[in-house]
């Protein structure tokens, strides 16, 4: 039996204006930008990479931003919601925080036993914030905020929570989040909560939210593109490729530099990527530097003037006011 999956490795979604889209997840969310390079496939336009301090597995938010894509609309198949942990007490200061940046947040009540905070990114993504309640000691102990970030380090942001993903049907659905060892563990409405056994790691809240009459989206910008599960490490995700082969259609093992990344689409429709923690994204760039300068892999280094004159210039802002650094 392979090491359980561990919850979410990352998401990736998409997003129109490059700076625009900075701007929000480092200065409004206090993410840490921790890598600017560009997508391995389309080489044109960017991949930015946004998490905690060092993007810990399990933080890492991602986006391929298309300048001029046109805006998605959520559908069945698709990933609706995005959720990130925060501190019990902590919605408040981000209520007001994100009111002080004009982004409409709206207070949508208790979901199982978590408050849930919800408001959307300049393309329309859904994004939430939940109260976890029941936050294991390491999220508090061990992620490490982003040092160039100006929230409190109390109400930093820790994680991820979750997803939702809207289906109109769950059988197919739940058969292959089986396949990965995540199994119900709670109901309410037409909301189904699924985990694996690693139990409290970060992004371990797999909800399926299912409507009937729903019909399928437009992918544009606003829209998740793939999440990704973790594989603890290369061997572990050998052992559940040959797994999830005998079930599902699922691609050879690809070099992300970051991480090693298979793919494969659950039959409701969302793209599935099972991603292994090495080797991170300290390969490539100190822990100071980090999101700096645009790195690229060494097979389109060659290409690098062709490549930066294509992507549009973007200026990241650092905060000096508080190099937060958690304990
Ligand atoms: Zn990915």
């Amino acid at each position: 039996m392979a090491t359980p999956i561990a919850g979410l490795h990352h998401v990736t979604a998409i997003a129109s204006d490059p700076q625009r889209n900075l701007d929000f997840y480092t200065d409004v969310l206090g993410l840490r930008f921790v890598k600017r390079t560009v997508n391995f496939d389309d080489p044109g336009t960017y991949h930015f990479y946004f998490g905690d301090d060092t993007g810990t597995p399990g933080t890492i938010l991602t986006f391929f931003p298309w300048p001029h894509a046109r805006r998605g609309q959520v559908g069945a198949g698709e990933v609706s919601h995005t959720a990130f942990s925060v501190p019990v007490g902590s919605l408040d200061y981000w209520e007001q925080r994100l009111r002080d940046n004009s982004v409409p947040a709206e207070r949508t009540g208790t979901r199982f036993n978590e408050e849930v905070l919800t408001f959307a990114d300049p393309d329309g993504m859904k994004l939430e914030l939940v109260a976890y309640a029941d936050a294991p000691q390491f999220l508090v102990d061990q992620l490490t905020a982003p040092r160039y970030a100006d929230v409190p380090v109390e109400h930093a942001l820790r994680g991820f929570f979750g997803v939702t993903m809207l289906e109109t049907d769950l059988a197919a659905t739940e058969k292959a989040l089986n396949v990965l060892g995540f199994n119900k563990v709670a109901e309410e409405g037409s909301r189904v909560r699924f985990a694996s056994p690693a139990g409290t790691a970060l992004g371990n809240h797999i909800d399926v939210v299912i409507d009937p009459t729903v019909s399928y989206g437009n992918p544009g910008a606003g829209s998740v593109h793939h999440i990704a599960f973790r594989a603890k490490d290369d061997a572990a995700q050998l052992d559940w490729r040959a797994e999830i082969g005998k079930h599902l259609s699922v691609t050879p093992v690809q070099d992300r530099t970051y991480f090693h990344s298979i793919y494969f689409r659950e039959p409701g429709g969302v793209l599935f990527e099972l991603a292994t923690d090495n080797p991170g994204f300290g390969i490539d760039e100190t822990p100071e530097a980090l999101g700096e300068a645009l790195r690229i892999p060494e097979w389109l280094e060659p290409q690098r003037a062709v490549i930066e004159a294509r992507l549009a210039p973007i200026e990241l802002h650092q905060s000096s006011q508080t190099v937060a650094q958690a304990k």
